[in-house]
């Protein structure tokens, strides 16, 4: 006779699948958090929307740590040096509608209050998203472009990592992210080409003046990646070029190509420099030029 595995005990059905039985172990600190998160086969949920997807199509976890009751997760401040600090337990809904984020980084309000629906934007969380490392999603790519800053906590503690140096896999919990404010670092983006390529496109001010760019994009890359330039007084046309060269290669399926991805990226990219430059910003004047 053939032996078989027995079939897992089915406690949920979800569009047809079967979601294999877990613990549900709710955390009382961080610490007991990061303590729950050592036991093979466990993960921490937050809006469990990627989460629960993920079980439904097999995905074989024994614990599930939901982070919802860690009130120290949710809070929105402006810290002392003056960036915009937000909970990894922040819905993209609260980000969206904040007071605080609408005055300190509107354009990531606006961005953010314009993706999914509401019914998605309800429960998917900063930290969810961003530790998701997923390609497509608006959040990490605006991040990037304005320069943000993780707070991780793990078992040595908390530590402040550029989002430009998550890595996949990152194993700690995301506690917050530092965001600088509008008057610091002004994003602009472009999301009409979704599914082929998304920019985001984030400007640094010093003095009024418009001093160097960062590029990410979504829709392009298995995961978000980000380039860099200074505003040296070079037109859009080639600044943007200089981006996008700063980007991975694109992703080639069947949405678009790489080559057109490639352009897009480029066309988008100019039109949002541009924008920047032209109308709202003071460039840094060339090297050697007058006042
Ligand atoms: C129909 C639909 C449309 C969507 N459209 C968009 C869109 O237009 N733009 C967009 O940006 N996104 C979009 N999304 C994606 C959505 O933003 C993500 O699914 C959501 O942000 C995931 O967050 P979550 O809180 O549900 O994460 P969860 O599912 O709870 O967790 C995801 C992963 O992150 C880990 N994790 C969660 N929190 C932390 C933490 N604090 N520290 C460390 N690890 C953590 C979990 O362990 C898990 O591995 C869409 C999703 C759906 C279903």
């Amino acid at each position: 006779m053939d032996s078989f595995e027995p079939a897992p005990p089915l406690i949920g059905l979800r569009g047809r699948q079967r979601i294999a039985g877990f613990t549900l172990a709710r955390p009382t600190s961080l610490t007991d958090a990061l303590d729950l998160r050592k036991a093979r086969r466990s993960t921490w949920m937050a809006g469990g929307v990627d989460l629960i997807d993920s079980l439904k199509h097999g995905s074989p976890m024994e614990r599930v740590i939901p982070l919802a009751g860690l009130a120290e997760l949710r809070a929105i401040e402006r810290t002392d040096d003056g960036a915009l600090r937000v909970g990894a337990l922040t819905t993209y809904q609260h980000l969206a509608d904040s007071e605080l984020v609408r005055t300190m980084a509107p354009d990531l309000a606006t961005l953010i209050g314009g993706v999914a629906n509401i019914r998605i934007r309800s429960k998917a969380t900063v930290g969810g998203s961003v530790m998701s490392g997923n390609g497509v999603y608006d959040l990490m790519p605006a991040l990037l472009a304005l320069g943000a800053t993780l707070v991780l906590v793990g078992p040595e503690g908390e530590t402040r990592l550029p989002a430009a140096n998550l890595e996949a896999g990152e194993p700690r919990l995301l506690r917050a992210v530092e965001i600088p404010s509008q008057q610091v670092t002004r994003l602009t983006f472009d999301r009409t080409l979704r599914p082929v390529a998304c920019v985001y496109l984030g400007v640094d001010l010093r003095d009024g003046l418009a001093t160097s760019a960062r590029l990410s994009v979504s829709c392009a890359h298995a995961r978000p990646g980000v380039a860099a330039v200074a505003l040296d007084g070079s037109d859009a046309e080639t600044l943007a070029h200089r981006l996008a060269s700063g980007l991975p290669p694109a992703l080639d399926d069947g949405i678009a190509s790489a080559a057109y991805r490639n352009r897009m990226i480029r066309i988008l990219t100019r039109r949002l420099l541009e924008t920047s430059l032209g109308t709202t910003l003071n460039t840094t004047p060339p090297a050697g030029s007058r006042p």
